[in-house]
C-alpha cells in the first residue's frame, strides 16, 4: 500500500509551486508579439520587477535559468584579468565564482563556511588592506539555497561604505527575491540576478540582472561584450525584440504579469516578507523540536541567520534520503535534497542532510501537511527524533497571526 494518492505536494527551493493562475495565465495561444497587449504586458512587467527589486535602477531579462544571469551579470561589468573578491556560504556564491574563472576573471574567496554568514567585518578589514582597489567587484548571494545561510546585504553593504571602497557589489538574490526583505537601492547593491522561478512563482525560463548608474557605467569601460548577454539594448531598446535581443519569452511575461500583481497588488510586498517569515517560524519549531533527540538539527544554529525560503537539515548519513524516498513514494511529498555541503566526506551527496523548500505560493495547510508528513516519515522509518514538532509548528503559526491581529486591531 502507498499513501501517495491525491494532489503531489512541493517542498523543494525552486522551481516552487505554482499558482493555478499564473499556470491558466500562461495557457493560452501565441499572443501578437509585435504591437497591442503584449507590449503593454512588458513594460508594466519591468516596472513591476523593479518595485521588487526596490530599485530605481534598470532591469534586463533574459530568456535562461539564474546561469544565465549569473553568466549576464559578469560580462556586463567584468573583463578578463579583473579581481573579484567572492563571499562564501555554502554553495552558491562558489558557482557564481566559477563561472567567474572560466570567463578568466581572477576570483579571491573568503570562504565563511556552510554554518554562518559572511562576517562584515572581514570584508571590511579585506577592503581596507586592498589599497590600490585593484578588486573590481564584491560578490556574494543574498540566501545560499544549499546551507540556507542569508547574508546580512545591509550590513555588507555598509562595509563597503566605510571602507569607501569602489568595488562593486554583486547579489544574487535568486533564492530570496520576493521572499526576503530587500531593498536594492538602499542597501548599496549595484548589480543583482534573480530568477522567476523561486520567490516570483513563474515556470523556470527567465532570469533578471538588475543594474544601477555605476554599474551601467562599468559596461560602458568594456572593450567587449558578448552580444547576446549585452544589458545595453536591453535597457534602452529602440525597438522591442531588442528588449530580449530577438523573439519575447511571450508566456513568461503573461505569467510574470499574472504573479507580480499577485504580490506587488493584492498581498503587499510587505506582507509577503511577513508571511514568509511566519511560515519560516513553523518549521524552524518543527526541526528544533525533532532536534531534542537523535541527529536532525537545522543547518544554522542561530535563527536571525537562517533564510526564511529554504530550511536544510542534517540527519544520521542515510536518513535524508530514506526519508525523502518515503515521503516521495508513500507520500506524495516531494523535499529537496542536500545539495553539495557534504564534499570531502565518505556521505554521498544528498543522503545526510535534505532541505524543506518554504517560497513562495505558500500558507499553513501546505507547509504544516508537508511538516506533518516528514513527521510521520520519521515515525515510519524509525529514525530517532523529539516529539511535538507539529504542536510547535501550529504554536508558531498560530502566535504570529495572534500578534498580527493584535497590531491591526
Ligand atoms: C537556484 C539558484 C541559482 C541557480 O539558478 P538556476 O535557475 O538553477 O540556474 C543560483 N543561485 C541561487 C542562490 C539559487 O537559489
Amino acid at each position: 500500500m502507498s499513501l501517495a494518492a491525491g494532489r503531489h505536494t512541493l517542498a523543494i527551493p525552486g522551481p516552487s509551486v505554482m499558482p493555478e493562475r499564473v499556470l491558466r495565465a500562461m495557457h493560452q495561444g501565441a499572443p501578437n508579439i509585435y504591437e497591442g497587449a503584449l507590449i503593454d504586458t512588458t513594460h508594466k512587467v519591468f516596472g513591476q520587477l523593479k518595485d521588487v527589486a526596490r530599485t530605481e535602477g534598470s532591469v534586463a531579462m533574459y530568456i535562461a535559468n539564474g546561469h544565465g544571469a549569473w553568466e549576464a551579470a559578469l560580462v556586463n561589468t567584468l573583463a578578463p584579468g579583473d579581481n573579484v573578491l567572492v563571499l562564501s556560504t555554502g554553495r552558491f556564491a562558489k558557482g557564481w565564482a566559477e563561472m567567474a574563472e572560466r570567463l578568466g576573471i581572477h576570483v579571491e574567496m573568503i570562504d565563511f563556511g556552510t554554518a554562518s554568514p559572511a562576517n562584515p567585518a572581514v570584508v571590511e578589514e579585506r577592503l581596507r588592506a586592498d589599497s590600490t582597489h585593484s578588486i573590481k567587484a564584491l560578490m556574494t548571494v543574498q540566501t545560499d539555497t544549499a546551507s540556507s545561510i542569508r547574508n546580512d546585504i545591509a550590513a555588507i553593504g555598509r562595509a563597503i561604505a566605510s571602507a569607501k571602497h569602489p568595488a562593486l557589489y554583486m547579489v544574487d538574490c535568486i533564492a530570496s527575491l520576493a521572499c526576503e526583505p530587500f531593498e536594492m537601492d538602499g542597501w548599496g547593491v549595484d548589480v543583482m540576478v534573480a530568477g522567476c522561478q523561486k520567490g516570483l512563482m513563474v515556470p523556470p525560463g527567465t532570469s533578471f540582472v538588475f543594474a544601477n548608474e555605476r554599474a551601467k557605467a562599468a559596461r560602458e569601460a568594456l572593450h567587449q561584450v558578448s552580444p547576446y548577454f549585452d544589458w545595453k539594448p536591453r535597457f534602452e531598446p529602440k525597438m522591442y525584440y531588442q528588449l530580449f535581443c530577438g523573439t519575447a519569452p511571450t508566456h513568461h511575461i503573461l505569467g510574470l504579469d499574472v504573479a507580480l500583481d499577485m504580490l506587488l497588488v493584492e498581498e503587499g510586498l510587505e506582507a509577503v516578507w511577513q508571511r514568509h517569515a511566519t511560515l519560516a517560524s513553523a518549521v524552524w519549531a518543527a526541526v528544533e523540536a525533532w532536534g531534542q533527540r537523535g541527529a536532525l538539527r537545522a543547518n544554522v544554529a542561530d535563527r536571525a541567520h537562517r533564510s526564511i525560503a529554504v530550511t536544510s537539515i542534517h540527519t544520521h548519513p542515510g536518513d535524508a534520503g530514506r526519508l525523502r524516498h518515503w515521503c516521495e513514494a508513500e507520500a506524495n511529498l516531494t523535499l529537496g535534497i542536500g545539495l553539495g555541503l557534504e564534499e570531502g566526506s565518505s556521505v554521498p551527496k544528498g543522503e545526510s542532510l535534505f532541505r524543506i523548500g518554504h517560497m513562495g505560493h505558500l500558507n499553513p495547510p501546505m507547509i504544516l501537511g508537508a511538516l506533518a508528513t516528514t513527521d510521520a516519515g520519521l515515525k515510519a522509518l524509525g529514525i530517532t527524533h523529539g516529539q511535538g514538532a507539529l504542536e510547535a509548528a501550529t504554536r508558531a503559526v498560530g502566535q504570529a497571526s495572534s500578534l498580527e491581529i493584535r497590531e491591526t486591531g
